[in-house]
């Protein structure tokens, strides 16, 4: 018997090459995959076949669209938001530390459900995470996290991120907060070993991922790119975020952050950089001509002051881009759905002006919040569109209430428009939001669980 999953009467957006959409059309899914898609009603005989389990969910007034990705977290800070509000990264960096120094399993545990059930309210069906502080007794974090992805039903992509240059070496941590390369080393393919899944329908695959280049040693960064291409797994860091970065490089390197990284081995298609804000021409041709993509997190890069990302000449010189959320505690707000409408307005600003040829539009914005998460987590082939054969990992948005209803375009209601409502998020064909509500996980205890994490890691006790 086949579970099959049909939303009839929606507009669709495919995000596919064409960016083909239409007004009002169907989608079947079987067993997970994407079956068909098109226009008008449901071809006959598909809803009736004896020999399938059939759900028809009625999308009048929605959108459907892929599945949102988010291609840059840091979930562990789910309970460390509201903290070091009016600093700048290194001041926001420093206040934050000692607090993080504290985190452990149960403290991860609930952030990690908190924030990816946020994340699946708000559209999402796929995350990766930047996981990169271990304190020496936190237990065994990457596993409580990759468990919460479980809980919740989200495709997860958590790396084992690391930091190997304390305060006493130059960097910015304090030097309670780093490890020794060889230990992360071991810990890296410790964490492939056990949980990395390269197979099509993978809900988990890992990526190695030093913090950035002020909390990094040369070392590290060169030993873990070669121990990712030796496992076939991806990488990424924090790059070109801060003007305050570059300064860091240009002193302690004597290059601009992108040179820095290509001289440790850090340009290439199966690497991607969160912000790539300070980005010279020449540095936009090389991330494009090595097919490196970037996370634009365009509402963390203004909470922190950090600047406006080029994403639009990222884009028109061929670069992967993805959107991200980042960390909660420099996000609070932590929606899928608002970096769509945060990245074209950003674009917007950074411009000066609104035109089609140079900022973003609603179609730019839901494209690099799908398939160009897709492209930054080397999945194009299996999620980011609504195209047969790829994996049903889709959001029907309500548009029907007084925040939408009367907007012109239904791409145009959901980017422009306020925070649209689920109807619908299903990863690989199975229901993890439902009118609104996460069916997987009772919200309330969630809540419960990350308000007790959070208050027991701000106090120490
Ligand atoms: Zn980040």
């Amino acid at each position: 018997m086949s579970k099959v999953l049909i939303i009839e009467n929606a507009a669709i957006a495919t995000v596919d090459v064409c960016d083909t959409e239409y007004e009002r059309g169907y989608l079947v899914a079987r067993d997970g995959l994407i079956d068909a898609v098109g226009a008008g009603a449901v071809p006959e005989g598909v809803k009736q076949n004896p020999a399938d389990d059939v759900t028809i969910v009625d999308g009048t007034d929605c959108l459907l669209t892929p599945g949102l990705i988010n291609t840059h977290h840091h979930l562990y800070q789910w309970v460390t938001r509201g903290l070091a509000q009016n600093e700048a990264l290194f001041g926001w960096l420093t206040t934050l530390y000692p607090i993080w120094a504290r985190i452990d399993e149960p403290s991860v545990g609930a952030a990690a459900r908190g924030g990816l059930a946020w994340l699946a309210k708000t559209g999402c069906t796929t995350s990766a995470d930047h996981h990169y502080v271990f304190p020496t007794h936190g237990g065994d974090l990457l596993a409580a996290e990759i468990d919460a992805a479980g809980t919740i039903g989200l495709r997860f992509h958590p790396t084992r991120g690391s930091m190997s240059r304390g305060r006493s070496q130059g960097g910015l941590p304090p030097d309670e907060c780093v490890e020794q390369v060889d230990s992360i080393l071991r810990a890296s393919q410790d964490a492939i070993d056990r949980f990395h899944d390269p197979r099509f329908d993978s809900m988990v695959r890992i990526a190695l991922a030093p913090c950035s280049p002020f909390s990094v040693t040369d070392e590290l960064m060169r030993a873990s790119a070669e121990l990712a291409r030796s496992n076939g797994v991806r990488l990424h860091t924090h790059l070109c975020e801060t003007a305050d970065e570059e300064e860091f490089c240009l002193a302690t390197h004597g290059m601009t952050p992108v040179d820095y990284a290509e001289s440790v081995g850090w340009l290439g298609d199966d690497v991607w950089f969160a912000h790539a804000v300070h980005l010279s021409d020449a540095a936009i041709k090389k991330m494009a001509a090595t097919g490196t993509g970037a996370a634009h997190c365009p509402s963390s890069n203004a909470r922190l002051g950090a600047g406006h990302a080029p994403v639009r000449s990222l884009l028109d010189a061929g670069a992967p881009v993805g959107l991200g959320v980042d960390g909660a505690a420099s996000q609070e707000s932590g929606m899928m759905v608002e970096e769509l409408r945060q990245a074209m307005y950003t674009s917007r600003l950074r411009a000066g002006n609104s035109s089609a040829a140079e900022t973003l539009g609603a179609r730019d914005a839901l494209r690099i919040g799908t398939i160009g998460g897709a492209r930054n987590l080397g999945r194009q082939d299996e999620i980011g569109s609504l195209e047969p054969g790829k994996l049903a990992d889709l959001a029907l948005w309500d548009l029907s209430g007084l925040g939408h209803a009367d907007i012109a375009d239904p791409v145009g209601a959901l980017v422009f428009g306020p925070p649209a409502s689920v109807k619908l998020l299903a990863v690989g064909g199975r229901t993890v939001v439902r009118d609104g509500e996460l069916v997987t996980a009772d919200e309330a205890t969630l809540a419960r669980d990350c308000r007790a994490a959070a208050r027991r890691l701000v106090s120490g006790r």
